[in-house]
C-alpha cells in the first residue's frame, strides 16, 4: 500500500468473506500508514457485529450518511491548515442582499458539525466590508443582512471586532438612507455596546437574532454552549430596556439527546418567561461528527413531535403577542413584492411583515407605516407621509 495521507475504504459486507477482506484491509492500511486519516464507510459499517473495534479510525459512515464524507474529509483537512477568507454577497433579490462578513467557527457546540466542516473562525477586515457595502448600495439594494457561521467572532483573527464594525458601519452610513441587519448573533457576543450603537442608529436594525438552542440550563452544559439562561435573558432585558420595540428571534433545539420532562418544561417556561418575538424551532437529529450523535438517552420521535407542537404553539402565541404590541405605532417598511389583492408587503425595522394599499406605494422604497390591524399572516398598516 503506498504511503498516504487519506485512505478512504468503501467497505462490502454481502458475504462472509467480503467482511474479512475488510477487516484485512484496514488493519493493513493501519500499519502501512499509522499516521493516516482512514474513513471506513459502506456495509460493513452496517451490518458487522466488531464495528466497535474500530473507534480509532477517523471517520466511520453507514450507507445513509456516506454521501456526506465530501464536507467532514474538507473538516479534516481544515484542522491542518489556516484557511482563507472569501467574502460573497447575493444579488438575487431585488431590495436585500446577503453579505458574508465571517466563516468558521472556534467553538464545537456538541450537536454541531459546522466547526468541523467550515474549518476555524476567519473573517474579512472592516475597511473590506465598507466597501463590500457601498458596493451593494450601488447595485441599487436598501437593505444588507450581515451573514457567517458565527459573525460574533468577526476580527478575531485581525485584532478587529464585530463591535467595531458595527460602529464603524453606523458612523459611514448614517445618512445612506441604508438598513443593516445583523444576522444571527451568538448571546454571550452580542455586546452592551453594540446594543448601545444599534438603540441610538438610523442604520442597524432593532432586530436580534440570539440562538438560544435550549432554556434548561443542564441542557446547554450538555451541548457545551458558552452562556446559560441567566445570560440570555440579561441580553433580552438589555436590548428590551434600550428598544422596546426590538424584535429578538430565538433558535431552539427540540430534543436534544437526554432532554428529559423536566428539562423541556424548563425551557418552554423559560422562553414563556423572556421578551422574545420569534421562535425557530427544529427537533434534534444526530449528525456525522457531532459528539452528541454518541450521547445516551435519545428522545423518541413521538416525544419530540409533542414537545415541537407546544413549541410551536407557544411561537405562535409570542410573534402574535409581538405584533399585537406594535399595533398603532410607526415603523419604517422596506417596500417589495406586490400582491395579487391589492397590497405591497414589506419587513419592518423590527422585523414585523407589513402590507400596505400597493397603488399608495412603490417597490424597493423605504416608507414610514402606522401599523393598524393583525391580518393572517402580516400586519396592515397606513402609510404615513
Ligand atoms: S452551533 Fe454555532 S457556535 Fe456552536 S459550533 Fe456550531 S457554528 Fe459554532
Amino acid at each position: 500500500m503506498e504511503e498516504s495521507d487519506l485512505i478512504i475504504i468503501h467497505s462490502c459486507a454481502v458475504t462472509a468473506s467480503a467482511e474479512k477482506k475488510t477487516r484485512n484491509l484496514i488493519s493493513k492500511a493501519k500499519k502501512a500508514n499509522p499516521d493516516a486519516e482512514i474513513a471506513l464507510l459502506g456495509c460493513y459499517v452496517d451490518v458487522s457485529k466488531d464495528i466497535d473495534n474500530y473507534n480509532d479510525l477517523s471517520q466511520i459512515l453507514p450507507n445513509d450518511q456516506k454521501m456526506d464524507l465530501i464536507s467532514i474529509l474538507e473538516g479534516q483537512f481544515q484542522k491542518h491548515r489556516e484557511l482563507k477568507f472569501h467574502p460573497a454577497y447575493s444579488r438575487n433579490m431585488r431590495t436585500r442582499s446577503f453579505l458574508k462578513i465571517q466563516d468558521g467557527c472556534d467553538h464545537f457546540c456538541t450537536y454541531c458539525t459546522v466547526a468541523h466542516a467550515r474549518g476555524r473562525s476567519r473573517s474579512d477586515s472592516i475597511d473590506a466590508v465598507l466597501t463590500n457595502i457601498e458596493k451593494i448600495i450601488d447595485g441599487g439594494y436598501k437593505e444588507i443582512i450581515f451573514t457567517g457561521v458565527n459573525i460574533g467572532t468577526f476580527g478575531i483573527k485581525n485584532g478587529e471586532s464585530f463591535t467595531e464594525l458595527i460602529s464603524a458601519v453606523d458612523k459611514k452610513f448614517a445618512e445612506s438612507g441604508i438598513r443593516i441587519r445583523m444576522g444571527s448573533i451568538e448571546p454571550e457576543l452580542l455586546t452592551d455596546e453594540i446594543i448601545e450603537i444599534t438603540a441610538k442608529s438610523n442604520v442597524i436594525m432593532p432586530h436580534f437574532h440570539l440562538p438560544l438552542q435550549s432554556g434548561s440550563d443542564s441542557v446547554l452544559e450538555r451541548m457545551k454552549r458558552k452562556y446559560n439562561t441567566a445570560l440570555y435573558s440579561e441580553k433580552c432585558r438589555i436590548i428590551k430596556t434600550k428598544m422596546p420595540h426590538a424584535a429578538i428571534a430565538a433558535d431552539l433545539i427540540v430534543g436534544f439527546p437526554g432532554e428529559t420532562n423536566d428539562e423541556f418544561q424548563e425551557t418552554y417556561d423559560f422562553l414563556k418567561s423572556i421578551p422574545i418575538s420569534f421562535i425557530h424551532a427544529f427537533t434534534y437529529s444526530d449528525r456525522p461528527l457531532a459528539k452528541a450523535s454518541s450521547f445516551p438517552n435519545k428522545v423518541s420521535p413521538q416525544t419530540a413531535k409533542e414537545r415541537m407542537r407546544r413549541i410551536n404553539n407557544l411561537a405562535k402565541t409570542k410573534e402574535l403577542a409581538f405584533h399585537k404590541e406594535n399595533l398603532g405605532t410607526t415603523r419604517s417598511i422596506l417596500t417589495e413584492s406586490r400582491s395579487k389583492d391589492g397590497l405591497i408587503f414589506g419587513f419592518s425595522d423590527n422585523y414585523i411583515k407589513c402590507g400596505v394599499d400597493a397603488k399608495k406605494a412603490k417597490g424597493n422604497t423605504i416608507i414610514c407605516v402606522k401599523m393598524v390591524e393583525i391580518a393572517s399572516d402580516f400586519v396592515s398598516g397606513d402609510i404615513i407621509v
